[in-house]
């Protein structure tokens, strides 16, 4: 057995923190490769380390004095050695190296930001007296920028015979050798990346909450956490606003079968959540119908109505042109016989609504045009649903008993996803109400 682990910012944010995940190291030696984000926030109103990093390049880049934004990353770096004792780190050269660097001007935003990742992974080197390896050396990208999974297969076959080793997450090198970091909360990727590359059993996620949440606890307070979930059901839930792992993270251990186990650095006992393909989930783990509920508000409806339309097969076409031509992906397109939906993200189509409208009118003359604003989309997903009879006569009865009305109604043909639109007042109370028909 062998395991990846990933530890996120929260989870090294100080010295007691680092002592936690030494710890649970020690409780398990297949946890052989470890990769560790840059220090979180300690307290709330604290900053990340990252963030910081990313001032200080802002900063510099205008010739602007970083200090103020340097002297926090420098102190906590320290603490944290003094506080562990491992001067063998010597932080505070690199940490003048990197401070240099940031004098001349000319460093790059990507390079700066990885630097958290790269200081904390020399810190936990130190500390567990276990080899750091740059992830400059392991993970790389293609001149285009997309990550280059042959070369990084390649530069991390050799990783399998360490015994044990740290990787600073978040980042990794361009053709030229130049850092180029990952999107924010990359270090999830990281960790897949590696897990695969060394062929892990288990890539273990270690974050600060006992795992996913079947809703939003701010929502429903008394929202359980998931045992399992299928990779397919993570992705649709994470994707209509439910905050997990880094999108991305999934692909590479999806492949290869490894399932994902996010767990509780602060509370180890916790089972935690597993994330597994779905042949596992419905034999080994999965009870429940449904696996969760998520969603999100500022979605706008735009309802074109015209005389058998649906005989029109170009109709659909110029709508999706028009709106490409515009840069806006459609969220869901329902449509009748004589009419057809579109639900556009308000983030998309900011400043662009006139245009729009005139564009709509003019190439495809429907009979009426009606535009709904104030949406919100609430995705209830689970394979168990295309099992099960009555799921939706369940979710409408629970959400007429609530005194809300859907606006628009989408289900994938898979069945593991029915997303029903509501006006954005009634956001909360639906999802409570959809909670309960399912969870209790
Ligand atoms: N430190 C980076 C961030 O704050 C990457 C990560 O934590 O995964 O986004």
């Amino acid at each position: 057995m062998v395991k990846a682990a990933k530890f996120g910012g929260s989870s090294l944010s100080d010295a007691d923190q680092f002592r936690k995940v030494a710890a649970i190291l020690q409780a398990d030696p297949t946890r052989r490769f470890v990769v560790v984000s840059a220090p979180g926030k300690r307290f709330s109103g604290d900053d990340k380390i990252t963030d910081l990093l990313y001032k200080c390049a802002d900063l510099s880049s205008r010739r602007e004095d970083f200090s103020p934004a340097f002297g926090p990353i420098r102190e906590r770096f320290l603490s944290i050695e003094r506080d562990l004792s491992i001067e063998s780190a010597h932080i505070s050269e690199t940490l003048d190296g990197i401070e240099a660097e940031l004098g001349t001007g000319r460093t790059s935003r990507d390079y700066v930001a990885s630097r958290g990742e790269f200081l904390c992974a020399k810190l936990m080197g130190a500390y567990l007296h276990v080899p750091m390896v740059d992830a400059a050396q392991l993970i790389r990208f293609t001149e285009d920028g997309k990550l280059d999974m042959e070369a990084t297969a390649c530069y991390c076959a050799p990783l399998k015979d360490l015994p044990r080793a740290v990787i600073p997450g978040f980042y990794g090198a361009m053709p030229d050798g130049s850092i180029r970091t990952f999107s924010r909360g990359g270090s999830d990727i990281t960790g897949a990346i590696i897990a695969r590359a060394v062929g892990a059993d288990e890539y273990e996620n270690w974050t600060d909450v006992d795992g996913f949440m079947m809703a939003d606890p701010r929502i429903v307070p008394e929202a359980r956490t998931m045992h399992a979930v299928s990779y397919t059901e993570l992705r649709e839930l994470s994707y209509m606003g439910a905050s997990v792992l880094h999108e991305e993270s999934i692909f590479p251990v999806r492949e290869a079968r490894i399932p994902i186990h996010v767990r509780n650095t602060n509370h180890p006992e916790a089972s935690g959540t597993w994330i597994v393909n779905e042949g596992t989930l419905m034999k080994e783990h999965r009870h429940s119908i449904i696996a969760g509920i998520a969603g999100r508000r500022g979605f706008t409806m735009i309802t074109l109505t015209k005389d058998n339309l649906h005989k029109q097969p170009g109709f659909a076409y110029t709508l999706l042109k028009i709106l490409d031509r515009h840069d806006i992906p459609v969220e869901s397109m329902p449509s009748g016989i004589d009419n057809l939906t579109v639900v556009l993200n308000d983030t998309d189509i900011k400043g662009k609504m006139d245009q729009l409208y005139h564009e709509i009118r003019t190439e495809l003359k429907p009979d009426t045009m009606e535009i709904a604003s104030s949406i919100a989309l609430i995705a209830t997903v689970g394979h168990g649903m295309a099992r099960t009879l009555g799921v939706a006569a369940r979710l409408f009865t629970a959400l007429s008993a609530a005194g809300v009305s859907s606006r628009i109604i989408d289900q994938s043909p898979k069945e593991m996803n029915l997303i029903v639109g509501v006006d954005q007042r009634d956001f909360e109370n639906a999802v409570r109400a959809i909670y309960r028909a399912f969870c209790e």
